[in-house]
């Protein structure tokens, strides 16, 4: 172990399975495995959890008090000054101590946050939003979960859940969200609220040429049958996806209003669309925000990709160490 190297063991908590990494202070990852965690009870996989980090505490050579800090990022509704998790796709898990139970079995400070924090957490220190003091991040995935970083800090709020920008209203007479709102920008763009617009709106047109994109089941349309019809100039799929843009850059400039951003980072859906998205929001935004937002904003893809659950724990955990002076900014280091 190099002198002053800080070593750090990061968890990614999703609904399927947890990425656990250990990491350094300077993003190296050391190594890095997967749990499972669907239909399993909560206090198999928190000692799983421990057992795994023992694991990759010993392949890489290093002892239990070599680590500094453990971080954990999980999907929410979470009670962070509790530091318990009660997500609503993990149906057995109910309050469950997950940061307690880490710091006390691994005898270390462990940091916990949700998982579009550790997000943005990630692309900040060492993703696409590397050098940035004023980032977004958005999820873009099944949902769209948000992470602010404003003059070089998380922005937490007053009750540790700001960041929620999927749930601003756009139209309040728009669809219904999963949240109970009425026209969150996530009832209109996001993964799952899509699949179900496209599904009902194809139901009984067995004939409808989307159909074709998935193999004639309505049940799989959704966005990967959408992004190829739309490079395909399918009419159906063109007019939704004009909407999809719209409301897209409507979300965004209301978040480049606000936070002034120097950058916004798009994950999963921007992704895999990438300028078929990002060119009609560059397009539509002069609508809905000053050009002096423009000019200083970039948007961009996430770069970490598949590697971001690796990342995520880890910087939750660098993160709680910054806030507290012992850990510096990768590109402010001396
Ligand atoms: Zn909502």
């Amino acid at each position: 172990m190099k002198k002053n190297e800080q070593i750090v063991l990061g968890f990614d908590i999703g609904g399927t399975k947890i990425a656990a990494a250990l990491g350094t202070g300077d993003g190296k990852i050391i190594g890095s495995k997967r749990i499972k965690s669907e239909h399993r009870a909560p206090e198999d996989v928190l000692n799983e959890m421990v057992a795994t980090g023992n694991e990759l505490l010993g392949e890489g050579g290093y002892k239990h008090s070599d680590l500094t800090a453990i971080g954990i990022g999980a999907p929410g509704p979470m009670d962070i000054p509790k530091g318990t998790m009660s997500p609503c796709n993990m149906k057995k898990w109910v309050n469950v101590p997950v940061r307690d139970h880490m710091a006390t079995k691994m005898g270390v400070k462990t940091y916990f946050d949700n998982d579009a924090n550790a997000g943005v957490l990630a692309e900040w220190f060492f993703g696409a939003g590397k050098g940035c003091k004023h980032l977004i991040y958005l999820t873009m995935s099944t949902g769209i979960g948000g992470g602010i970083i404003a003059n070089g800090h998380l922005i937490q709020g007053a009750s540790y859940t700001a960041g929620e920008m999927g749930h601003i209203v756009l139209d309040p007479k728009g669809p219904v969200c999963n949240c109970g709102l009425r026209g969150c920008y996530e009832a209109f763009c996001g993964g799952r609220a899509i699949a179900q617009r496209m599904q009902k709106e194809i139901a009984g047109q067995p004939n409808h040429p989307i159909v074709a994109y998935v193999g004639g089941k309505v049940d799989r349309l959704g966005y990967p049958a959408l992004i190829e019809a739309v490079k395909d100039e399918n009419g159906y799929a063109l007019d939704l996806w004009d909407e999809i843009c719209l409301r897209n850059a409507q979300a965004i400039g209301i978040f480049a209003n606000t936070f002034n951003p120097e950058m916004i980072v798009l994950g999963t859906i921007a992704c895999h669309a990438g300028p078929l998205l990002l060119d009609p929001i560059h397009k539509h935004l002069p609508q809905f925000c000053w050009k002096e937002m423009i000019h200083a904003m970039k948007i961009g893809t996430t770069s970490l990709g598949s590697q971001m659950g690796e990342y995520s724990g880890i910087c939750v955990a660098l993160n709680g160490l910054f806030e507290e002076g012992k850990w510096q900014l990768p590109w402010e280091k001396k």
